[in-house]
């Protein structure tokens, strides 16, 4: 029988950065899939980024992973969204050609030393006899091929027991056109995992060139274009302009008229879906029609006349589908390609995962993306990085790699998934992050390069880029540090500072609202010597400066519980719990008090008695040593 130290199960995103981060971390890894032709495909919206997803690209590609490199190559209208907000919440995102990103990904995934990809089903979990003390010990593919494992990474997106729903008819698919995955979901239940059902949907998609573009607004990218990835240099896709257009009163009698006929309402979807990515008919009935809703007109690539139109997601029957486009501006003549649909599929309770997606149930076996209750391509590919290098480390030693809240995006996910559990499919957002200023999408790199450099998933390339990166910024900001001005000195420059007689340096002027780079290399020639894409952070760094100052203090409370680790706590043991509480501690069994004080409705009483308790056993172990 074959052996792989990993193998990764399904070639979406959150597959493609598990097996790479695998592969990256020296494992002989597999990638198994149903066909290489779909590593890449995006099963939704043609774009990548955006508030709070943006800055999970740039994590990724902070610890070298695929996503932002690939955007980087299949975008073709990027735009900082926020960008009139602090650098803090502005979000990167880029509409993708989806034929480019994908030929992309697979020629990545085909180039990558240590990664083979093996086309086929994974039918079955191969698990050790005992189910009481399961551990994983290979995969069975449908076809009878089995492959023995040190660890294995499962990330099946919307396709196990998926069921697509539109109008009054449904049938079993993964996604449109391809088959569901059926066995694995035994495999899972069999070992005691408990699955839930969540759903999902898209619009119809549209033959752009029925669209009378005459009649929508247009919409361009920015420019100069700000990549994802810090590898990038120069994007050499040509660029697009998106349209803009709107839902009318029309559009919105046709889905009161019909809202009976839609699978959710009619009561023959009963799972949840996304409430931040609600279908027509929801924001119909739940927001009623006010003055329209916007609907972006995305094309799908350069060549290729499919628009995907972002906002209006649907699963009512087709010809309600052909009425509503009818009765959009710029749509009256729309040929219609493909209706929309609704997605059913089995998830597992994430509350079942380890900070580094392993399994507490079944050692050896790691869950990321979809499965997992997310929705989205970057919070699936997030998570696959974060389980592909686990599973990496798991099978090879070492030891694990735990991102927390305070280190990026991808530590305040997988800690809300894990401590809190879903009751909808999870999304980031900007808000969901409490270090915010610590967090930004413009500082990833200096977030986390070297932590992935350490943990060795990062190639040569990116170490010796972000080395002489640094090197920069700092002599950068030593130098900004070394100038300095008094008010008087400044007002000569046309900058007003507090007239308290002090000097401040270029660093410290910075911060100042209304004080831009410009400004100060008028006064320090000098400065305008540094090369723009390091003043860019610079400026970042100093306007930043003092709230960061601020925040690390936070971080460090923060950082005091994530050290009192809870492990293998006999919660029945702790006296003075209650019931309810001690039941949560043992679902979520949390790593750290701080871990602990965020499972939802834990009581500030549960919380001092386990910290109690913790002191106590430390004592007692103490004395005993
Ligand atoms: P996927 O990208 O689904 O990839 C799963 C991969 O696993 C596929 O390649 C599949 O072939 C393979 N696979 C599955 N089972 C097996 C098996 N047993 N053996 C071998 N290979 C297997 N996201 C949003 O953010 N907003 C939206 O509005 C949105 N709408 C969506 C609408 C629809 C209809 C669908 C299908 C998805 C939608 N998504 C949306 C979700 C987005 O596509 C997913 O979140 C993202 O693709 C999840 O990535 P993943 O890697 O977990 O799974």
């Amino acid at each position: 029988m074959q052996t792989f130290d990993v193998i990764v199960i399904g070639g979406g995103h959150a597959g493609c950065e598990a097996a790479a981060a695998s592969a990256r971390k020296g494992a002989k890894t597999a990638l198994v899939t149903h066909q290489f032709a779909t590593v890449g495909a995006m099963s939704c919206n043609p774009a990548i980024g955006g508030l709070g997803k943006g800055h999970l690209v740039r994590e990724i590609d902070a610890l070298d992973g695929l996503m932002g490199r690939i955007a980087d190559r299949g975008g073709i209208q990027f735009r900082v969204l926020n960008r009139r907000k602090g650098p803090a919440v502005r979000g990167p995102r880029a509409q993708i050609d989806r034929k480019l990103y994908a030929a992309a990904m697979q020629a990545e995934i085909r180039d990558t030393p240590n990664l083979t990809v093996i086309e086929g089903e994974a039918d079955e979990l191969l698990l050790s006899q005992d189910l009481s003390n399961a551990r994983i010990s290979g995969v069975r593919l449908a076809d009878g091929r089995e492959f023995a494992i040190g660890a294995v990474v499962v990330t099946t997106g919307t396709f196990l027991r998926g069921l697509i729903h539109l109008g009054e008819t449904n049938w079993p698919a993964g996604r449109v056109g391809e088959a569901p995955a059926m066995g694995l979901s035994r495999s899972f239940e069999r070992a005691g995992f408990v699955l839930g059902r969540l759903k999902t949907g898209t619009p119809p998609r549209l033959d752009g060139s029925t669209i009378d573009w005459s009649a929508v607004e247009m919409q361009p990218g920015d420019d100069p274009i700000e990549p994802f990835s810090v590898l990038t240099d120069r994007i050499t896709t040509p660029q697009i302009e998106c349209g803009i257009t709107r839902t009318t009163n029309a559009t919105h009698e046709i889905i009161r008229a019909n809202v009976h006929r839609s699978p959710m309402y009619s009561g023959q979807i009963k799972s949840t879906g996304p409430r931040y990515c609600p279908s027509i008919e929801d924001k119909i009935v739940r927001f009623g029609d006010r003055d329209g809703h916007q609907i972006f007109l995305e094309p799908e690539g350069l060549d290729d006349t499919t628009v995907y139109p972002n906002g209006i997601s649907t699963s009512l029957p087709e010809e309600v589908q052909r009425a509503i486009l009818a009765s959009i501006p710029g749509l009256e003549r729309v040929k219609m390609v493909r209706p929309g649909y609704a997605i059913e599929y089995d998830h597992v309770d994430p509350r079942e995962l380890e900070p580094t997606l392993q399994t507490r149930r079944v050692p050896g076996l790691f869950l990321a993306g979809q499965i997992n209750g997310t929705t989205g391509y970057e919070e699936a590919g997030a998570q696959g990085l974060v389980a592909g290098l686990n599973a990496a480390i798991l099978a090879g030693g070492g030891a694990p790699a735990v991102f927390d809240r305070a280190d990026g995006y991808l530590g305040v996910m997988i800690d809300d998934l894990t401590s809190r559990g879903i009751t909808e499919p999870y999304r980031m957002f900007t808000s969901r992050a409490e270090y915010r200023l610590t967090l930004r999408a413009d500082n990833a790199d200096q977030r986390l390069t070297d932590r992935g450099i350490a943990l060795g998933c990062v190639g040569t390339e990116r170490a010796g880029r972000h080395a002489a990166k640094m090197v920069a910024l700092n002599a950068a900001k030593s130098l900004a540090k070394s100038l300095s001005v008094t008010p008087n000195e400044a007002a000569k420059h046309g900058l007003m500072l507090n007239h308290d007689g002090q000097r401040r340096t270029a660093f410290e002027m910075l911060a100042y609202p209304d004080v831009e780079w410009a400004n100060v290399t008028s006064i320090w020639p000098q400065l305008g010597e540094i090369d723009p894409k390091v003043a860019v952070h610079l400026e970042i760094d100093a306007k930043y400066d003092v709230y960061l100052e601020r925040q690390a203090a936070d971080v460090q409370a923060f950082r005091r519980d994530e050290n009192l680790i809870l492990t293998d706590v006999d919660y029945q043991a702790v006296p003075g719990l209650s019931n309810e509480a001690r039941q949560k501690l043992e679902k979520v069994r949390p790593r750290t008090i701080g871990q602990a004080g965020r499972i939802e409705a834990m009581t500030p009483a549960a919380l001092a008695i386990l910290a109690a308790y913790l002191r106590r056993e430390a004592r007692r172990s103490s004395a005993s040593a």
